[in-house]
């Protein structure tokens, strides 16, 4: 369903916020959509904000409990696509660089993350990267050991009329 972007982000922020909230933790939002406006996105609502809350989820998971996450959300473009961009930065165990590609493997567990986290199943990014294709986006993950991590949600934008 075709949604504009600054009513999709809103519900983002939404879900970010009351999930500080349930959670207990410092999650600071900052938007940028100098750009959004003339924007649709195509999302089925329902399974996108599943695929944000498992991100959401795991930066609370993998951060200790006074450590800030950061959520960023934009607009901008690359190549010939405009891409809404909703990022995750925490300052958690991170990733081993050798794991990262693994991650969104089903039933994948890095070894820092089994001792953090002994009882996880490692299906929820599997899930996410599965619905963000099912939107043609893509989940990028940078990381560092004992730094952090940063999971960013690319979601094409259709073409406004105004451009076409
Ligand atoms: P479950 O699916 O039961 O929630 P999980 O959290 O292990 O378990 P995924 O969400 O699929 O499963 O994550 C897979 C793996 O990716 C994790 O086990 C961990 O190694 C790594 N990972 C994901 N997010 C982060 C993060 N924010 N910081 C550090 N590691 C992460």
């Amino acid at each position: 369903t075709p949604m504009q972007a600054p009513e999709l982000v809103q519900v983002l922020v939404d879900q970010a916020q009351s999930f500080a909230t349930v959670s207990q933790r410092n999650i600071e939002v900052a938007c940028d959509l100098a750009d959004a406006d003339a924007c649709d996105v195509a999302v089925e609502l329902d399974k996108l904000l599943q695929a944000w809350q498992i991100i959401l989820d795991n930066a609370v998971k993998y951060s200790p409990p006074n450590s800030l996450i950061r959520v960023l959300i934009d607009v901008a473009s690359e190549m010939n696509t405009t891409y809404v961009n909703v990022s995750v930065t925490d300052r958690g165990i991170g990733i081993k660089s050798d794991d990262i590609g693994r991650v969104t493997e089903r039933n994948f567990r890095a070894q820092n993350a089994r001792q953090a986290r002994p009882d996880g199943l490692g299906i929820g990014l599997a899930l996410a990267q599965t619905i963000v294709s099912q939107h043609q986006g893509r989940l990028r993950i940078e990381s560092q050991v004992n730094q952090g991590t940063c999971v960013t949600l690319q979601l094409p934008t259709l073409r406004s009329s105004v451009d076409a």
